[in-house]
């Protein structure tokens, strides 16, 4: 089912009813042969105005299930680092994934893997629009299969969290996948203090207006407006870490 917000008196804006268009296009997709074993097609969810856009993979099993993006295990985490670390709601950001459906390793269902060069292929297209749509003033990538197909590279993740690219023009920070970071060490894990530390440079670009140099692309004056800039919200922000990670 596709979320778009119909809050406002007004009706869906321009945004929203691209949005819905788009999924309209989608369809009961086949382009591609996660159709055959799928329950939901999982679209995406947030707002049509979003600053923030976070991109996985592909959905797993609870998301399949729901037809919701990052709903499961990784996907608390994501909620967490959302609401406790960003003090923004899901409703506030948009949250997808390259492929719309979940990608299995066997028929057995239990295990989940990164999406195919054929899946990425057919599938990939309609997370370009949502982004060409949406316009977000910055994408969080969220694991390898992401940062590698936005940002045409085959370096790893390790080397390429926390450094500001550019999907034209527009500000990329890639992060660990939150289910790599549960993968890890669980709750405890090491890796979440590395996703705050890349969480709070996009917190400082969203608040600060300064140019963000690009590891890929010469480096651009960014729009982004003031936050997390005095004393007082550096203070808090040091607590969520504590708390947090
Ligand atoms: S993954 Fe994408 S292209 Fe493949 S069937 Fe699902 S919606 Fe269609």
């Amino acid at each position: 089912m596709l979320d778009i917000n119909m809050s406002d008196n007004t009706g869906p804006s321009e945004k929203a009813k691209k949005l819905f268009s788009l999924r309209e296009e989608i369809g009961d997709c086949r382009r591609c042969k996660l159709s055959a074993t799928r329950n939901s097609i999982v679209f995406g969810e947030g707002s049509p105005d979003a600053r923030v856009m976070f991109i996985g993979e592909g959905p797993g099993k609870d998301e399949d299930i729901q037809g919701r993006p990052f709903v499961g295990r990784a996907g608390q985490l994501l909620t967490a680092i959302i609401e406790k670390g960003m003090r923004m709601t899901r409703e506030d950001v948009y949250i997808c994934n390259i492929v719309k459906c979940r990608p299995t390793i066997d028929m057995a269902f239990q295990r989940d893997r990164p999406p195919d060069e054929e899946e990425t292929a057919a599938c990939s297209g309609f997370l370009l629009k949502q982004i060409e749509i949406i316009k977000p003033e910055v994408i969080i990538t969220l694991g390898n299969p992401s940062t590698r197909f936005l940002l045409g590279t085959k370096t790893g993740i390790t080397k390429m969290r926390g450094h500001w690219h550019s999907f034209g023009g527009i500000p990329v920070m890639p992060t660990y996948h939150p289910s790599y970071v549960l993968r890890n060490g669980g709750e405890s894990s090491p890796l979440k203090r590395e996703v705050w530390e890349d969480i709070k440079k996009v917190l400082a670009a969203l608040g600060s207006g300064e140019t963000i140099v690009f590891s890929n692309e010469a480096s651009v004056d960014s729009p982004l407006r003031k936050a997390f800039s005095d004393e007082k919200k550096q203070e808090e922000e040091a607590e969520i870490q504590r708390k947090l990670f």
